[in-house]
């Protein structure tokens, strides 16, 4: 696969996030006007909800684009999802004759703002990275028990907040919550000292589903994707997690990047999950490559001073992939519907530089880090702003995502009296 070319001169830069291979799906407003529905190229974003209006796109008798979110075309399924795409390529494609009646309809990038792509049905977050389950299982348990008994059998995962899902420069208030150490007797309800980022990829299910479905289906009902961190109160988490899991410790804010990038665009960077240590019982078995090549970083940016790069990994690290989470979340019968957020659990990879969390990178703050400010950090401190980018590349092209970033607030002065 090479660069497909288009006439907005910008999208032909092999090192652009949005060339028309890419064709990622956002919401967009300018100066306040309606959202609209877009897609990025180059510098420009494409107009969809007026292109629509205007008959210049026209998939279905009832409008797809006059709601400010992706999910009307979501549940419309994989051939009018095809459809959408082939017809934005031709419209966008160098040598369009349709390019006089596209170009009115194209608004600069800069001149907008972006907002939630899509609404969000609901948030279930995984625990499937193998080298993350490892260090933080080592961490806590130590290396012999590092990873709990069902974990090279299943997905394992907890049901999360839509609510608190925000896109890409959102900022996010640091969180209270009640914290206990091991050596304290009681615990105390205060900020959290040990807020913390995930780096992980979020599926988002576009065909909906009721009762069980395979690894095939389950990859075929999965719309795109898009990065998300995870933000996570790593004190609030450890008193309460004890026996149901993470609630409080999730539930401040997960960050999603503004585009979604959809699958027919990662399709040249497929590949297979890590072998099996294990084998996987049938119904979650692999049935061909459903990761995907997408090289993964964070930076960390203290508080008006420039950001170091804190981890590089990449998204084929994940020992399950999208596709196995959703067939193994729809075991039970539980229905799936479309806007439901998968998200991948942290992806870390072997080494040091690769791991997603300061919980990891900083050894649950045994070894700060050093930032090229001359700074250290074991966690999150106030006015940081943390940013996660991602990017597949081909040959001469570049599929991006946007970046996902947020920037920590302080903790309001007490929760109860604001
Ligand atoms: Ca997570």
């Amino acid at each position: 696969m090479t660069l497909s070319k288009s006439w907005v001169a910008s999208a032909n830069d092999a090192n652009h996030p949005f060339p028309l291979n890419n064709l990622p799906y956002g919401v967009f407003s300018v100066d306040g006007s309606e959202q609209h529905c877009g897609v990025a190229i180059g510098d420009m974003i494409l107009d969809v909800t007026t292109a629509e209006a205007e008959g210049v796109i026209n998939l279905d008798d009832e409008p797809l684009f006059d709601l400010p979110f992706w999910n009307p075309l979501m549940e419309q399924g994989p051939a009018v999802w095809a459809a959408l795409r082939a017809r934005l390529t031709y419209l966008l494609a160098e040598g369009s004759e349709e390019q006089d009646k596209v170009e009115p309809l194209l608004v600069p990038q800069n001149a907008t703002e972006l907002h939630m792509p899509f609404a969000v049905s609901e948030y279930t977050d995984f625990y499937a990275g193998r080298h993350h389950a490892q260090n933080v299982g080592t961490m806590f348990r130590g290396p012999e028990n590092a990873l709990p008994p069902n974990w090279l059998h299943i997905p394992i995962g907890y049901n999360g907040r839509a609510s608190s899902v925000v896109v890409s420069g959102t900022d996010i208030r640091r969180p209270w919550g009640q914290l206990k150490s091991p050596d304290q007797e009681k615990p105390a309800f205060l900020p959290s000292r040990r807020f913390d980022i995930e780096l992980e990829m979020g599926a988002i299910v576009g065909t909906p589903s009721e009762g069980p479905i395979t690894v095939q289906e389950a990859d075929d009902h999965i719309f795109g994707y898009v990065l998300l961190n995870d933000w996570s109160a790593r004190d609030i988490q450890a008193w309460e997690y004890q026996p149901l899991g993470p609630f409080q410790a999730k539930a401040t804010a997960t960050s999603i990047s503004p585009w979604i990038v959809t699958k027919a665009a990662l399709e040249p960077f497929r590949c297979d999950t890590p072998a099996r240590e294990v084998p996987l019982l049938d119904h979650l078995k692999d049935c061909g490559p459903m990761l995907y090549d997408i090289d993964l970083s964070v930076t960390m940016a203290p508080e008006g001073k420039p950001a170091t790069t804190i981890a590089r990994t990449n998204y084929k690290e994940m020992y399950y992939s999208a596709a196995q989470q959703l067939a193994h979340h729809s075991t039970s019968g539980c229905p799936m519907n479309t806007g439901d957020l998968l998200g991948s659990g942290t992806i870390s990879g072997p080494t040091k530089p690769e791991r997603g969390s300061l919980l990891e990178l900083s050894w649950g703050g045994k070894e700060p880090l050093t930032l090229n400010t001359g700074e250290t950090r074991s966690f999150i401190e106030d006015g940081d702003t943390l940013t996660l980018t991602g990017a597949a590349k081909g040959k001469g092209y570049t599929i991006g995502f946007g970046d996902c970033t947020g920037t920590v607030l302080p903790a309001h002065s007490s929760p109860y009296a604001r």
